[in-house]
Order: structure tokens, then sequence, then C-alpha cells
């Protein structure tokens, strides 16, 4: 035992920083879109992403035996990266779509969703569902499933942003007459934003449950079941629960 440690040692030091790291966690590669909160999100002060899944897909990649690493890519840019291995798992509220499950492999789903709209308060008599936004100009952020939905409003004029903020702006400016997006980030913007929520509004209306996965590149068997492992272990200790009420809980 002494002298197997004394052998790692003196290789430690001879090897310098390539022996050190074959000694520390792998890091598990995270991209997300940080737009999207309570989701995901930079926190102003600290600078770090924050959010539900950030702290979500910490803790999951943590017990996993990763050391968790984010990195901040545009929204359509996250299933193309972890294609190609740039990345190893997208968190960024992807919502499991049949058209995604073909290029990525989905984890549990994590939370139900569904897609919305934030129109000006003025306009809440008219536009009361999606249809009645025909002719009009949506704001959405690119390849998101809102961006999919606007476009199948028939005439619809729809301007696509990298962020949903460059989107929320649109509609502040009275560019647009509404944004399609995920009901809980609309709900979270209105009541954080007093400027906005004087002026802007949700109707009641949302589009169908969409759930919420991490994705990994199609194939990635042992990480996509490490994951699920991590994730249903933190689920039946409560430390999910735990999360989950930290941000979604008044
Ligand atoms: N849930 C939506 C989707 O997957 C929006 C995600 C997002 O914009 N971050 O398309």
């Amino acid at each position: 035992m002494q002298f197997k440690k004394f052998v790692v040692c003196a290789c430690a030091a001879a090897c310098g920083l390539a022996a050190t790291s074959s000694f520390a966690r792998d890091i598990l590669r995270v991209g997300t879109e940080p737009t999207f909160a309570p989701f995901e999100f930079l926190d102003t002060d600290t600078k770090e992403f924050s959010g539900f899944d950030m702290d979500l897909i910490r803790a999951v990649g943590t017990k996993a035996g990763y050391d968790v690493k984010i990195l901040n890519m545009g929204f359509d840019a996250l299933i193309p990266a972890v294609m190609t291995g740039t990345i190893d798992v997208i968190a960024a509220g992807v919502s499991i779509t049949p058209e995604r499950a073909n290029r990525v492999d989905f984890t549990t789903p994590y939370y139900v969703s569904g897609v919305s709209m934030l129109i000006h308060k003025a306009d809440a008599g008219k536009y009361k569902t999606f249809a009645d936004l025909k002719g009009k100009k949506i704001a959405v952020q690119i390849g998101n499933t809102g961006a999919g939905k606007a476009k199948a409003v028939p005439g619809a004029l729809v301007s696509a942003f990298n962020t949903t903020s460059e989107a929320f702006m649109d509609l502040l400016s009275k560019n647009a007459d509404a944004v399609f997006l995920d009901r809980p980030v609309l709900a979270y913007y209105l009541k954080n934003q007093e400027k906005a929520a004087k002026v802007l509004t949700i109707p009641p209306y949302i589009d169908d449950a969409e759930n919420y996965g991490f994705a990994v590149k199609k194939g990635n068997k042992a990480l996509l079941e490490k994951l699920n492992k991590a994730y249903a272990d933190l689920k039946a200790s409560g430390e999910v629960d735990k999360i989950y009420k930290k941000w979604f809980q008044e």
C-alpha cells in the first residue's frame, strides 16, 4: 500500500498535469442557452449559470460521478453540438419531440411544460389562441418549439432571434404582436419585469403539454443510463423535489 502510494506520487510529480488530471473526475460538458429563466439564466451578481435546470444537471452530473462544466451556446447550436461531440449533454429546457428524438437520446422527462404566448394587454380580447395571430407579427427564439408553432400560423410574420431577451424586446417595443414561448418562462418574465407586467399579459391558452429532457448523443447508452440512474436516485432521496421547490414554490 505504502509502496503503491509512493509510485503514484512519483509518477504524478514526474508527469505533471497529465498525471494529476488522471486522478480527477471526468468532466461532463453541459451545453445550455441561458435566456430561459427560471430554467437557465446568468445570475447578474455572480455571473454564474443559475436556474432549475442548472441546479438539476449539476446534482445529476455530480451524482453520476462527473465534474459538471456548463457551456453557453445558441439554442439552435445545442443539438448539433451534442451530435458532433462538442458537448456531452444538453440542459436547456429542451422539449422531447419525435423529430429531436431521431437525432439525440433523451433522459427521463423531468418537467412538464407547454408553449403559450405573451401579448399586449390591449389585445387581450382579440388574441385568445395561436390561430388568432393569423397574419400578425410573432417574435420567437430560433429553433425552439414556440418558433415551430409560430411558423404554423397562416400568414404570420415571424421574427426569429438568438435569445428570448431579443424576442421580449421586439414585443415590448411594439414591433411584434406576440411572443410564443414556454408558459413558465413567460410567467417568470412577467413576475420579474415590472415594466413589462404593466403592458403585457399571458392569455389562459396553452398548447399541448411538452416534456423537458436532457439530451445526449444518439447511442450514448452508457451516459444516458448513468444520468437516468442518478436522476432516479435523487428523485427517491427527495433532492429533486428540493430543487423543484427552490424554483417553483412561491
Ligand atoms: N421547450 C422549448 C423547446 O424545446 C423551448 C426551449 C428553449 O427555448 N430553451 O423548444
